[in-house]
């Protein structure tokens, strides 16, 4: 017997499957083959065709190296065809030299090459008594340490001795011409040869339609959880209010905004909180719809925040409201990280007496240590910047009511998308502009052309138009933007001696950002340097012209958002896009096409979701919620109406064992069958 003990400290370290994720007997059923080979049959040479899977039985009757490749023949009874390795390791040649002239079995796809001639590349041999298989061999994705002959036999073993319960109905699966979820199973990871492919993809289909069901049913669920909370009851009549603050801004509202409202207005005189998402593009004035929104609340005695991404944009918010909502006696207060700690102290307690109506903040606004007397409703603009779909957590002294929540975003959800992740929120959709733009003209030009860009700025800046120059935002390091912000304003200046350059950088304090936002709104300042600072939201009418640098490293939605800080006045507006020639990836080509292409936000979103796929869009990566494994949300329509039908069908509803559907699809779904 050993003297030591056993290590206790032994790290813990996951075997194959658990690396894969793969745990449960469900898990290993789920893990789909990526193709199936047929080695069920012998085929003769004079019947194969380009690419198909083969197997044959002859002999090798030549090997020889050719150039820097291995070559052989391979005859049967019916003829010869060519063999050709790439590589070949040092023990390669010598082996096929031994199995010359032996009968042997040849595993392997047949290629074709320029000049028509059929070959098969880096074939496998097989002993001829080895018995043909009953059925299509499945291959798996593999990792390092996996080999398909140990996932495919744990997963055979599975397929054995685990007992496979439906949770739809017969009815159901008539209904929608499903297959049933056992034989669905057996059918994708063992697949007699007569069967054919149409039925592994029948089986398929069913598992779409169950990933899609559950994330449906499970956020419905979320639904009903929701609507059992409430809403601080909202009854003021702000009808005068209302025409009030229009007869101050000037101007009337477009007929989406108008719509907009009202559905918002008619959620807050519910008793449920609200939870809706306001989608505009760009310039469609959704700043102005939650104010009006706004009204309602605080004249019904609560309290509204409004959380901005930036500093900048929350203080060019509180100018703009506070100068609306002032004159009518509603005191509005901004929390920015520059007060000093008495103002602070001041504002924190003006937020928890109720005095402060209408707070305004980035995320210090759900700090812990702020404490809202009664909130009533939590805006939350340029929602997809902070990649929240939920409601958010704010602590209110009255915390019997939960806050009416709505989020703004200018970065449009396709609807699928919007129908599929985001089932549990309400969409409102402003999808007019207010009169009087001009579309954006976007060009693309390569860095080479940069100094004929420049060049052409000096007619930009004689006609009295501003102009942006975005720099790529160096994700690591503050301290490069920096430099490559200050380096292009000094190149910029030296090329445009006329023009009044400022420049804007993560490394300045929020004051000096503002001080030089402020001096561009004004007019002085012509041309305007920085980073992606500018992206969300600021509004200078005046700015008609965006210049953006290595513009294939911005993403599609961030780069139409920096386009949308230009084409907001009455002028034309231009877009030019400065790209690094050569290595563009193909999805870099894709995002700039797009951007020449369209100004239409739901289109870019759409083309977006082709190009980087919905887990990507919603940051499902990062928040560690489930995407969709098998559904595929652009082409799989009709599984997407199917499932959507069978939820709105109250009595086929019924015939779903709810919390075993969730079980085998959401590990931790007992918590949603609890509430
Ligand atoms: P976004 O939806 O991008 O947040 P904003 O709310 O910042 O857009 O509005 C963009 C600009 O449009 C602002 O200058 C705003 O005053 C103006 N605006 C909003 N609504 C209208 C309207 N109905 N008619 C004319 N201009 C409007
Ligand atoms: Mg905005």
């Amino acid at each position: 017997m050993s003297n030591n003990p056993p290590s206790i400290q032994k790290s813990y370290k996951p075997n194959v499957f658990q690396r894969l994720g793969l745990e449960r007997p469900w898990d290993f059923l789920f893990y789909l083959p990526l193709r199936y080979e047929d080695r069920t049959k012998i085929l003769l040479i004079d019947t194969l065709e380009v690419d198909q899977f083969v197997q044959l039985e002859g002999a090798l009757i030549a090997v020889y190296p050719k150039g820097r490749i291995l070559q052989g023949i391979f005859q049967d009874s019916t003829g010869e065809i060519l063999l050709n390795w790439f590589q070949k390791p040092k023990y390669l040649y010598p082996f096929l030299q031994r199995q010359l002239n032996k009968k042997t079995r040849l595993i392997g796809q047949v290629d074709v090459n320029q000049y028509g001639d059929m070959s098969i590349n880096h074939p496998q041999f097989e002993s001829c008594t080895q018995p043909l298989k009953s059925h299509l061999t499945p291959i798996y994705p593999l990792i390092k340490g996996l080999t398909q002959s140990k996932i495919s036999s744990k997963i055979q073993g599975v397929l054995k001795d685990f007992v496979i319960e439906d949770y739809l109905s017969d009815m159901i699966c008539k209904k929608y011409d499903l297959m049933p979820l056992k034989e669905a199973l057996y059918c994708l990871h063992y697949v007699s040869p007569n069967q054919g492919l149409s039925k592994v993809e029948k089986a398929l289909k069913r598992l779409k339609f169950d990933e899609f069901l559950a994330q449906q049913v499970q956020l419905n669920l979320a639904r009903t959880k929701r609507q059992q909370l409430q809403a601080y009851p909202m009854k003021a009549d702000i009808t005068e209010v209302r025409s009030r603050v229009l007869q101050q801004v000037g101007f009337s509202l477009t007929s989406a905004q108008d719509r907009v409202i009202q559905e918002i207005e008619s959620d807050l005189s519910q008793s449920i909180p609200m939870l809706r998402l306001l989608q505009g593009d760009v310039g469609s004035g959704k700043t102005l719809v939650c104010l009006l929104a706004s009204l309602k609340v605080i004249l019904s005695g609560a309290q509204v925040a409004l959380m901005a991404p930036t500093e900048i944009l929350a203080e060019q918010h509180f100018n703009h409201i506070h100068g609306l909502l002032s004159t009518l006696g509603i005191c509005v207060v901004y929390l920015t990280g520059q007060l000093k700690s008495s103002q602070k102290k001041e504002i924190l307690s003006q937020i928890e007496e109720g005095k402060a109506q209408f707070v305004i903040g980035t995320q210090a606004l759900i700090q812990k240590n702020i404490i809202f007397n009664q909130l009533g409703m939590l805006i939350v603009d340029e929602q997809h910047r902070f990649g929240v779909q939920q409601r958010i957590q704010v602590k209110s002294k009255h915390a019997q009511y939960t806050p009416h929540q709505l989020n703004m975003s200018a970065t449009p959800i396709p609807r699928t998308l919007a129908l599929s992740y985001l089932a549990d929120l309400d969409v409102s959709v402003i999808d007019e502009l207010p009169p009087g733009r001009t579309p954006v003209q976007t060009r693309l030009f390569s860095m080479g052309r940069r100094d004929e860009v420049i060049a052409a700025l000096s007619h930009v800046l004689a006609a009295k138009r501003q102009i942006y120059w975005v720099c790529p935002l160096v994700e690591e390091s503050e301290l490069i933007d920096l430099q490559n912000v200050q380096d292009t304003c000094v190149y910029l200046q030296s090329c445009l001696p006329q023009a009044r350059v400022g420049s804007l950088h993560g490394r300045m304090s929020v004051e000096e950002k503002n001080r030089v936002m402020e001096a561009f709104r004004l007019g002085e300042l012509d041309l305007l340097v920085s980073t992606t600072v500018i992206e969300v939201g600021v509004d200078v009418p005046n700015a008609s012209f965006i210049v953006i640098e290595q513009a294939e490293r911005f993403g599609l939605a961030q780069l139409h958002q920096l386009r949308g800080r230009v084409g907001r006045g009455a002028v034309v507006s231009d877009c030019v896009l400065l790209y690094q020639e050569g290595n563009l990836s193909s999805s870099a080509k894709a995002r700039l096409k797009a951007m020449r292409e369209t100004t239409d936000g739901f289109v870019i979103a759409q083309r977006d979701l082709e190009i980087r796929g919905a887990g990507e869009i919603l940051g499902l990566r990062q928040s560690g919620t489930e995407s969709l494994r098998f559904l595929n949300l652009t082409e799989d329509v009709e599984i997407i109406q199917n499932v959507r039908s069978l939820i709105s069908d109250v009595s086929l509803y019924q015939d779903i064992n709810l919390s075993s559907l969730l079980n085998v699809w959401y590990r931790e779904a007992h918590d949603y069958i609890k509430m």
